[in-house]
């Protein structure tokens, strides 16, 4: 996949009735289906730029200095592209009253709202407990925060209390082990 394929695929995701319907926030940053599909079509007419960077160490990254999307692959999965795309949705409504913890915590809650909408994920899996720092522990915070306050269901606004357990594990992830975010 060229890079104007990959950016009409990453346009195309965007405007998927699953992400639609998509409604939360948390302390300073929101996320909803629309302004999801309104950073897709930014992409679809290339204000943001989506580029393919066989050297990234992670997955995917959204670079807010090139306004770009960069992806590892030219054939990233879904949920990668959603994570990046709520950095960017994120850095341009510029939410910089919260913190970079925050950011990444509405990433992974929506990276994990869509498996579990489109059955991508199974909450089985999930009951053992996983060493903290995997990312198996981030998903597995982010489906018992998505189960307690019914995310699936119904539109919801999280206190950073609330959160916290999701903080914990991004926290100790070893991409996220920053200084910054003690
Ligand atoms: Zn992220």
């Amino acid at each position: 996949m060229n890079n104007n394929k990959l950016r009409d695929h990453v346009g195309r995701i965007l405007h998927e009735s699953a992400i639609r319907s998509f409604s939360f926030s948390l302390q300073g940053a929101n996320v909803n289906g629309p302004e999801l599909a309104e950073i897709g079509r930014q992409v679809l007419k290339g204000s943001i730029a989506v580029r393919v960077d066989a050297s990234l160490e992670s997955s995917g990254e959204f670079d807010y200095l090139s306004n770009t999307l960069f992806f590892k692959s030219d054939n990233p999965d879904r949920g990668t592209i959603l994570h990046e795309s709520i950095h960017a949705l994120l850095h341009h409504h510029k939410c910089t009253k919260t913190t970079d913890i925050t950011h990444e915590v509405a990433a992974y809650l929506a990276e994990v709202i869509y498996y579990l909408r489109e059955g991508l994920i199974r909450r089985e899996r999930f009951q053992k407990s996983f060493t903290l720092g995997s990312t198996q522990s981030i998903y597995q915070e982010a489906i018992r925060l998505i189960d307690k306050h019914q995310i699936l269901r119904k539109s919801v606004y999280l206190k950073w209390g609330d959160y916290q357990g999701l903080r914990n594990a991004i926290k100790a992830h070893p991409t996220y082990i920053k200084p910054q975010w003690q």
